[in-house]
């Protein structure tokens, strides 16, 4: 029964790809906002490669025209250099609302702005979903939890959240997004949906953009020490970004409305974590002790058992697996094409 259901609004299709012998599948309009950054575009290439039209619509400001340019002259892509904070009309059936920094360096380098685009931009693109009926799937984050009370982190939990610290304008910007988001689905009877995304890594990962699996790739290749903060004893669960896109889609295509929890629940200290890419990339690679930043959560796990029950999704990549994929791109990026055939 969870395979086919018929949606009153305009995106009608049929749930996990599964199409009834002798029908197609109609092809879907999607705009993904963020879609030049490093989630989004991995999630365009899926869309695109199933047949739909993307829209993407980004400023630029952490993602690049690099992450998509490969779809340029692609009928059904189109990319518009677009603020979220302003107003937009667009036609779509679906609307995957990623656009937003992700890591901690970025949004705190204007948090003012951040929060604007969490908030404004959010429910720009909900009104965007209200008056032309498509379906809106928000990004939230497992920053929501803040530094958590309860582990591993389920659905349910309400968060610790300090309302005032230099992580708010992300965490509680989100909050209040996913609350808008909330509120347009009662009110307004919008369909929604809402991820809540664990640490993902992969390919096209800003290489300088300070979050922990970028930086420590970057610094054994660059043959410099890996900067571990605090005591290297606080714990992050890595997801690789192709089970994140998956589970993406298939809470877009589902019937549930979340929040559900989507990332990988292996869970590494970040010492271990450093011994990981010791392992994949430089073994001689040194470790250096840095001072924390403020209000970092102590761990961070999620229960992802809502989202297997409902879903049927859970991570196939262990960090093991994945991390290599991602050296694989940032060799390329950093010493250039010649080099990584070399070394
Ligand atoms: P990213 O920084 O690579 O991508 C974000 C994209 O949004 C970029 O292309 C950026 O240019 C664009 N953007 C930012 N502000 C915008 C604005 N005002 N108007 C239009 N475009 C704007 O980050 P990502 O890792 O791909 O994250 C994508 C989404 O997933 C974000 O909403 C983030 O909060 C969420 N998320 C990511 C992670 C993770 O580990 N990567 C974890 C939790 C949540
Ligand atoms: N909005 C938009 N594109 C649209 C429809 C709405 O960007 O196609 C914006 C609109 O400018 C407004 C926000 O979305 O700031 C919320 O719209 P809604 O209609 O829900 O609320 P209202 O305009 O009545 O405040
Ligand atoms: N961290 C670290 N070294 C770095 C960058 C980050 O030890 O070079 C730590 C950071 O203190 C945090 C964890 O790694 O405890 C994850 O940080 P990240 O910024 O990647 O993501 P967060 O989960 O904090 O948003």
């Amino acid at each position: 029964a969870a395979h086919h259901r018929d949606l009153s609004g305009p995106a009608r299709h049929f749930v996990g790809g599964k199409v009834p012998l002798g029908l197609k599948r109609k092809a879907l309009r999607v705009l993904v906002t963020g879609g030049a950054g490093f989630v989004g575009s991995h999630l365009v290439d899926r869309l695109l490669e199933r047949g739909d039209s993307v829209i993407v619509v980004d400023n630029l400001f952490t993602g690049r025209k690099d992450n998509v340019v490969h779809h340029f002259g692609n009928p059904n892509f189109e990319m518009i250099r677009h603020d979220v904070v302003e107003p937009i009309l667009l036609e779509v059936d679906q609307i995957y609302h990623l656009a937003c920094p992700a890591s901690p360096v970025h949004y705190k380098y204007n948090p003012v702005k951040t929060i604007k685009t969490n908030v404004v931009g959010t429910l720009n693109m909900l009104g965007l979903a209200k008056r032309i009926n498509a379906r809106f799937l928000l990004t939230s984050t497992s920053e929501v939890y803040g530094d958590p009370l309860q582990h591993p982190q389920v659905e349910t939990y309400w968060g610790n959240v300090n309302p005032i610290g230099v992580r708010s304008c992300y965490d509680e910007g989100k909050r209040t997004a996913e609350t808008l988001t909330m509120d347009y689905h009662r009110g307004a009877n919008l369909e929604v949906r809402i991820a809540r995304i664990f640490n993902t890594y992969g390919p096209r990962m800003c290489i300088d953009d300070g979050r922990v699996v970028s930086n420590f790739v970057a610094q054994a290749l660059r043959k410099e020490p890996l900067t571990v903060y605090g005591d290297g004893k606080q714990t992050r669960s890595f997801q690789y970004v192709s089970d994140l896109v998956e589970g993406l889609m298939k809470l877009m295509e589902g019937e549930h409305v979340g929040p559900f929890n989507l990332g990988n629940p292996g869970e590494f200290t970040m010492l271990e974590l450093a011994k990981v890419v010791q392992d994949t990339i430089d073994p001689n690679a040194r470790i250096e002790f840095r001072q924390n930043t403020q209000d970092d959560p102590h761990k961070r796990k999620p229960d992802i058992s809502r989202a297997k029950e409902l879903l049927g999704w859970e991570p196939k990549i262990p960090l093991r697996e994945g991390l290599p994929l991602m050296v694989t791109d940032f060799r390329k990026r950093i010493f250039g094409d010649q080099d990584s055939t070399t070394t």
